[in-house]
Order: structure tokens, then C-alpha cells, then sequence
């Protein structure tokens, strides 16, 4: 077996490992709002949004008036070297669809926050059908002289399920946009969301092989969890339907990560929400002691990421 990029205390690839590696310290991602809406909200796919989804659930507060991105980012260093002592920071365009403009628009955007001192990198949080060629030309120019990531909600590899959560694009859209993303040498990262309805626990466990095939760079894996003013909170209130409980997802997570390449690095073990738009479940509120019950499972197993790869489909 080759030889595992992470140490094998940590039992599986975490972020901060990559991080450092790559960096060569901490370093810190700084959330950004620059605006943008989704077509799946503005009309173009949707209206509603997909139905989990509610972007005040973990991004900023638009009741307010947007700050130009540049000022969000400037506020967000100085607190975290206040609080965290960081010295190296990420500018993560995480609310929403972050490449749903022109081109020029989009360069404009990316480019105003790339000379703030000790800035390395942007991350851009996007949809599969949100990218083209011009785009993704931009990002690998800028990638020319700092760090970029794209991460793409692929949610689900289950046409079943991206059809149910009204996405709006299919599977293959995704395969083809992470495709695409690498052969312009780009970092791909993804998202993937386990616990809808349609979806078995083995079918879960399946997918592991599914995301191996797909040249990520990395993954956040969350919980599905209902938050308030969304389509599944109104489903939720109407016929309340089972989420996974606390040890149940510690099992399926191991069981998952054992699935899963080594080389793909893990930005997220479970779901995040302000407590004060959670409906249910409620115990990922106790996010680092879900990571530590994560971490103890694997080492009472004595097993870690990659240590069941399965063939890829
Ligand atoms: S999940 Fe992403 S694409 Fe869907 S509504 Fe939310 S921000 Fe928009």
C-alpha cells in the first residue's frame, strides 16, 4: 500500500494537515458575501432554492447592507489574528453561486482581494453548471501567481436525489464540470451532503467509489440537517422524517472514510448551522466532540481513510 499523505494518528487527511503542507502554517479561510444570488433562486432553474438549503444557516446576514468584499476580508484578518493568531489567510467566496456573472465581473471580484497583505489564496464556492471555459480560464491565470480552489455543491452522486432536492443539474453535469476544472490544473474540492430519504445507507457507502473516480482534491462531507426557511423545514414540520442519529453518523462516516482515496483531503466531517436556524438534528452542535468520537472510533477499529478502497465504478 502506498504511503499515506497524513499521519496515521490522524486517521484520516484533515485540512489543517493539507494546510500545512501546502503552506507551510496555519491557515485561516475568511468567509465572503459578494452578492451573488443562484439560478435556482433567481428564476433561471428555480425560485425556491434546493431544498435543504438556507444560506443564512452559515453564511452572513443580508438583512444588512453588503460590504464590498475587500472591507469584509480586511474585517475578517484583523479579528483573526485578534483571536486566533493566524498569519495567513484564505479568502473563501462561500455565500451562494460565486461565479454566476460575466467574466469581467468575476475578475474584478477575485482580483480586488488578491494584493491584501498575507492573503495566499482564494477558495469559490460554486455550482457544476456554473462554470464555462472563460471561467475557468480566469481562475487558471489568476492560479498562475496564487493559490486558487474551486469547490462545487455535488451534494449527491444520485440523479434520484438531485432531482428530489430540485438542483436543478444531474450527476453527470458534476463529472463533467470537476473534468473540465482539473484539465485546466485547477484545485477541485467538493461537497456532499448523506441522509436524504432517497438514498440507502449502502447506497451511501457506494458512493465513496463514485467520488474516487472523480479527480477530487478534496471533500466536505455534512449531515443533513433541517434548518429553517426551507422547502424541507415546511416537509420536516408537516411529517417529520428520520435523520441520522449522533452514533449513527460516527458509523457511517468511518465506514465511509475507510471507502474513500487517502489522497482526498477532508475539509468537513459534519454539517454546520447557527443554532439559531437549526431545527433538527441537534446534536451537531457538539462539533468537536463529533470529531473526536470520529477520530476514537477509527483508532478502536485500527483503521483509517483508505483502508477499504473499493474499486472505482
Ligand atoms: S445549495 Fe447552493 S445552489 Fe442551491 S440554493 Fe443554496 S446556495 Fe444556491
Amino acid at each position: 500500500m502506498p504511503a499515506l499523505p497524513f499521519p496515521i494518528e490522524n486517521r484520516y487527511y484533515r485540512y489543517s494537515t493539507y494546510l500545512r503542507q501546502t503552506f507551510g502554517e496555519k491557515v485561516y479561510r475568511i468567509s465572503l458575501d459578494a452578492g451573488f444570488t443562484c439560478p435556482t433562486r433567481d428564476g433561471h432553474i428555480g425560485t425556491g432554492g434546493c431544498l435543504y438549503c438556507n444560506n443564512a444557516s452559515f453564511a452572513a446576514d443580508r438583512s444588512e447592507k453588503l460590504k464590498p468584499v475587500r472591507d469584509q476580508l480586511v474585517e475578517g484578518i484583523e479579528r483573526s489574528i485578534k483571536y486566533r493568531k493566524t498569519k495567513k489567510f484564505l479568502a473563501y467566496f462561500q455565500a451562494y453561486t460565486n461565479t454566476y456573472g460575466s467574466v469581467h465581473k468575476l475578475e474584478t471580484l477575485y482580483r480586488s482581494v488578491l494584493d491584501i497583505p498575507d492573503v495566499v489564496g482564494i477558495l469559490i464556492g460554486t455550482r457544476p453548471d456554473c462554470v464555462n471555459n472563460d471561467i475557468l480560464t480566469l481562475l487558471h491565470d489568476i492560479s498562475q501567481h496564487t493559490y486558487v480552489s474551486i469547490e462545487y455543491g455535488v451534494e449527491s452522486v444520485y440523479d434520484k436525489t438531485l432531482l428530489w432536492v430540485r438542483r436543478g443539474h444531474n450527476f453527470d453535469r458534476t463529472r463533467r464540470a470537476i473534468e473540465k476544472t482539473k484539465q485546466f490544473g485547477l484545485h477541485v474540492a467538493g461537497h456532499i451532503i448523506f441522509g436524504f430519504l432517497t438514498e440507502t445507507r449502502d447506497e451511501i457507502l457506494q458512493s465513496a467509489a463514485i467520488l474516487n473516480n472523480l479527480e477530487l482534491d478534496a471533500l466536505k462531507i455534512h449531515h443533513l440537517h433541517v434548518v429553517k426557511q426551507t422547502v424541507l423545514a415546511d416537509l420536516f414540520a408537516q411529517s417529520p422524517f428520520p435523520l441520522f442519529t449522533e452514533q449513527e453518523w460516527i458509523e457511517l462516516v468511518c465506514d465511509f472514510l475507510e471507502r474513500l482515496n487517502p489522497n482526498i483531503v477532508i475539509q468537513r466531517l459534519v454539517g454546520d448551522a447557527r443554532p439559531g436556524t437549526l431545527i433538527a438534528p441537534r446534536w451537531a452542535m457538539k462539533k468537536n466532540q463529533i470529531l473526536q468520537e470520529i477520530q476514537s472510533e477509527l483508532v478502536r477499529r485500527q483503521t483509517h481513510q483508505g483502508f477499504r478502497l473499493v474499486p472505482a465504478i
